[in-house]
């Protein structure tokens, strides 16, 4: 395959070269050139509005995907609970619906687990499609696999969204594997490119280090899991989701697994994806009795100390209290980040907070890119004399 540039179309945009993956790519004296160590991707032919940069090789061709419709959501449910994931999912669901006209659907696996589709209903739910079978009743991957295979495949959904849980982490990739599709998972930012309808799906890649957004143009549904606390859910929408049943046969031989008995851990600990404030320190913070002064800041705001992978690799938190891309993800009213750089692995897992306070020494940390208020300082000096004065705020 050959990739030239017909000069006299070529306007010197510059668009080839920011789109070149490999660098192969320059503009001199206002026209494009390829270089020798084009791979001949083909990314610069498609970004090429002028028709500049040609090809002998006949273009992939995008399959006519009219009769994929709707924004699916897999409605993860364990003993007849819904996971809160599976509403955030519903409210991003009804956003990206919007965008292209089309249908929120959500998919619901079980055994006697109806009564949940007035939830998903309220939640912006248009259908939920309901497969019960006493199979179904524990999640267990081959027949759940089955199901929602057997769901695509006949319904034939635009996009299908889970989330990152245990359970969504192992029946994802079989679905998509089932249907022959990709998946992106653990994406923090769903949304639809404007001009081709297709979704985009932003997540950390290259260990964290930028963020990449994956589009998917040649298959159906286009496949993403979002971990908890991510997306946001909407409130109650007063609708009521029409509810399409479908029936399955599944039989204990063809599942090979069993469930012969569940044991749950019971979560101990700080519930830091339920906080309202978090007072979250990072490496500034310069040892572990530093971590005293943080937490009489949250006792006085009555919120939960978090930190940075950092203060945990160094044993000043437990792990159970890191906040990021390997952490937790949390969505507080009000996030108070003390001598906190704001590493994008950092801030993939607080971006949700509502405010953000960040006191930091460097007037120049990433974090105040973030921040709606900024105390530039040393914390050791700005943490307890807005302790003193919150608590001597509260006596008045
Ligand atoms: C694959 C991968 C996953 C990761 N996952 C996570 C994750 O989940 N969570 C996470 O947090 N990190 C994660 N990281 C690490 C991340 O890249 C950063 O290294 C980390 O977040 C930095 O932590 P920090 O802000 O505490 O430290 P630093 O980046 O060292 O920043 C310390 C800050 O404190 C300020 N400071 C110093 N002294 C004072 C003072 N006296 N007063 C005020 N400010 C002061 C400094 O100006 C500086 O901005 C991950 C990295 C990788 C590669």
């Amino acid at each position: 395959m050959t990739v030239w540039v017909e000069v006299d179309l070529c306007n010197g945009c510059k668009r080839c070269v920011k789109t070149c993956p490999y660098g192969a790519v320059e503009v001199t004296e206002g026209k494009a050139r390829i270089l020798d160590n084009c791979t001949s991707c083909g990314a610069c032919i498609q970004v090429c509005k002028q028709v500049a940069i040609q090809t002998d090789v006949e273009p992939r061709k995008i399959p006519d995907f009219s009769d994929r419709k709707g924004v699916w959501v897999f409605a993860e449910q364990r003993d007849g609970i819904l996971t809160p994931v599976s509403l955030e999912l519903l409210g991003k669901a009804r956003e990206l619906a919007g965008d292209l006209g089309q249908d929120v659907s959500a998919v619901l696996l079980g055994y006697k687990v109806s009564g949940l589709c007035e939830t998903l209903g309220e939640h912006g739910a248009d259908n939920v499609y309901l497969v019960e079978h006493r199979a179904l009743k524990e999640y267990r991957t081959t027949a759940y696999a089955k199901a929602l295979e057997e769901l695509v495949t006949r319904f034939k959904p635009n996009i299908l969204l889970m989330g990152a849980t245990h359970i969504g982490r192992d029946l994802a990739p079989r679905v998509s594997r089932r249907v022959g599709v990709g998946l992106t998972a653990d994406c923090t930012e769903l949304s639809i490119e404007p001009e081709e309808k297709i979704l985009l799906q932003t997540r950390p890649a290259f260990g964290g280090n930028v963020m990449a957004t994956i589009a998917n143009r040649y298959s159906r549904p286009q496949m993403a899991t979002v971990r908890p606390g991510v997306m946001e859910a909407g409130g109650p929408t007063g609708k009521k989701a029409k509810i399409i049943t479908h029936k399955i046969s599944l039989t204990e031989k063809e599942i090979k697994t069993k469930v012969l008995e569940t044991a749950r851990e019971k979560k101990k600990g700080v519930k830091l994806d339920q906080a309202k404030v978090i007072v979250a320190g990072g490496r500034g913070i310069g040892s572990r009795e530093g971590m005293k002064a943080l937490f009489s800041l949250a006792d006085a705001v009555g919120g939960e100390v978090a930190g940075t992978r950092i203060i945990v690799e160094e044993g000043w938190l437990p792990a159970e209290r890191q906040v990021g891309q390997t952490g937790q993800t949390v969505r507080p009213e009000l996030y108070i980040a003390c001598g906190i750089s704001g590493a994008i692995q950092h801030r993939a897992g607080m971006l949700g907070s509502r405010y953000v306070i960040a006191i930091n020494k460097d007037e120049r940390a990433p974090i105040f890119e973030v921040a709606d208020w900024g105390i530039v300082g040393d914390l050791h000096e700005v943490v307890p004399a807005l302790t003193k004065q919150i608590r001597a705020s509260k006596k008045k």
